[in-house]
């Protein structure tokens, strides 16, 4: 899709240009530090790829539902964007299914996925037909409470009608972990669905559908960044065989829907997209041709792979020092949009550009330094001891590949402001205007008024006016 093959060319190009359009046209500056930026023609090349590669595979007229992770980027621009590419919204929580609702997406190109939901979040699912993938028996036990309003384990308040959501139990094939182990959540302890090679724990599930008709669909997600294309594949398999196993025992195709999870890992390391959607799709194939035979309609539910290459944090350097004869460039992009690399850096490196104050690539020998961030403690570095052009006071540094888990993950370290957040794209209607690039705001900057009503300014004196009071 890209304009210069899969290299990621197209890609960089249209980065160093919004970066410099963004310093020209004041989105960047002394007081706007730092900011997200969100290449609005990459992502929708990359929600093309997806659906070309599962339509490349699957029988004519299989239904395929590809529900993004909203977790990697729950930002309601970008998924108001994703539904105008046909892509629905798998969510995790109530916040997530109010912003999938803000931005406009119908209950049935909504999943709700979560290890945690309240009886309360599953009647609302119920209630508006969202798909449901319950993680556990109890669970399990809630939902049979308001399908069935007779049920002894009745929820409290109004049975309800039975609902139309689909709705499926989420398993953990057990098939192993990546090289990260907080993003691998098929290993043999990990918290999420119903953990299939545990003793017993097959047979429950196969029960579970044999006593429930209107359990219809199959879940898994069995990793995160980190894991194998063959570790994924081989969660897809197990997942599969256990749906076909299902099936036969009940003699009818009672499970039609195999949702197959997201975890498609991206590459950090260059601007290269690998693996692609193309390949994953076609490794599926190989490895589950019966998958794609049409006897079953698929839900996918990708995040970091649809947005992590279309994003860029920039910030500016404040300060351009030296200590103990390391460089160190102090800029305003650090913990609070980088929380995962600044706190494990071995496993989340990012690549850094460097800018000069007009915001074009710089240029230089390269000088290995420090890029650190504006929080208060030594280890808020963006990357340590990294070679590049010495950079200088009122430069500017991107920290690449953060569309997904980075800048929309604000942590509210030191106060420091939710940055704004603006998509980008080329502006045709005026090519010689600022670089060519137009941008629309996604997000405002957090303003000083919020982070204190967030911090409970209104509850000023609260603690002052707590007396023992009846306590003596
Ligand atoms: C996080 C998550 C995803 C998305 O994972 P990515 O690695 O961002 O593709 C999909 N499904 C579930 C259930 C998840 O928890």
């Amino acid at each position: 899709m890209d304009e210069y093959g899969s290299t990621g060319e197209g890609r960089a190009a249209r980065r160093d240009e919004a970066v410099r359009a963004a310093v020209e046209q004041g989105l960047l500056g002394p007081d706007t530090p730092v900011v997200g930026l969100l290449d609005v023609t990459g992502i929708r090349e990359s929600a093309a790829e997806l659906r070309a590669a599962f339509d490349g595979v699957t029988a004519p007229g299989t239904p395929v539902l590809h529900a993004f992770a909203v977790k990697a980027s729950p930002l309601v621009p970008v998924l108001r964007l994703l539904r105008e590419e046909g892509i629905g919204a798998e969510v995790a929580s109530p916040g997530e299914l109010a912003l999938a609702r803000a931005a406009g997406l119908s209950p049935d190109r909504t999943v709700l996925d979560s290890p945690a939901k309240t009886p309360s979040e599953l009647r609302e699912a119920l209630a508006l037909g969202i798909a449901v993938n319950a993680d556990n028996p109890q669970e399990l036990d809630r939902i049979d409470g308001l399908m069935l309003p007779h049920s002894p384990k009745g929820m409290g308040g109004a049975p309800m009608a039975v609902s139309r959501s689909p709705l499926g139990i989420r398993v953990n094939p057990q098939v192993g972990g990546g090289s990260i182990g907080a993003t691998s959540t098929a290993t043999a302890t990990s918290k999420f669905g119903v953990a299939l090679r545990d003793e017993g724990a097959r047979e429950w599930v196969v029960r579970a559908y044999l006593d429930r008709p209107w359990l219809s669909r199959l879940h898994a997600h069995t990793g995160s960044q980190g894991i194998p294309l063959s570790l994924m594949t081989q969660g897809v398999a197990e997942t599969y065989a256990l749906a076909e196993e299902i099936n036969r025992r009940i003699g009818r195709p009672q499970i039609d829907t195999i949702d197959i999870g997201g975890g498609l890992p991206v590459n950090f390391a260059s601007d290269v997209t690998t693996p692609t959607y193309a390949e994953y799709a076609r490794a599926l194939r190989e490895a589950v041709p019966g998958l794609f035979d049409g006897r079953y309609g698929l839900v996918t539910e990708f995040g970091r792979s649809l947005l992590a290459k279309h994003g860029t944090i920039v910030a500016r350097v404040e300060y351009a020092k030296s200590a103990g004869g390391r460089p160190i460039a102090v800029t305003h992009a650090g913990v609070q949009v980088a929380t995962r690399t600044v706190y494990v850096p071995g496993s989340w490196p990012l690549r850094i550009a460097a800018y000069d104050a007009k915001g074009r690539p710089r240029s230089g020998p390269e000088v290995v330094q420090d890029v650190a961030g504006p929080a208060c403690f030594a280890g808020d570095l963006l990357a340590e001891g990294r070679a590049l052009p010495l950079l200088d006071q009122g430069d500017y540094v991107a920290a690449l590949d953060t569309g997904a888990y980075y800048f929309a993950h604000h942590y509210a370290y030191n106060s420091l402001a939710r940055p704004g957040v603006y998509g980008f794209a080329p502006d045709h209607s005026a090519p010689d205007r600022a670089g060519g690039v137009r941008f629309a705001t996604v997000r405002d900057p957090q303003t000083l008024a919020s982070i204190v009503a967030e911090s409970g300014g209104a509850h000023a004196g609260a603690l002052t006016t707590l007396h023992a009071s009846g306590s003596g």
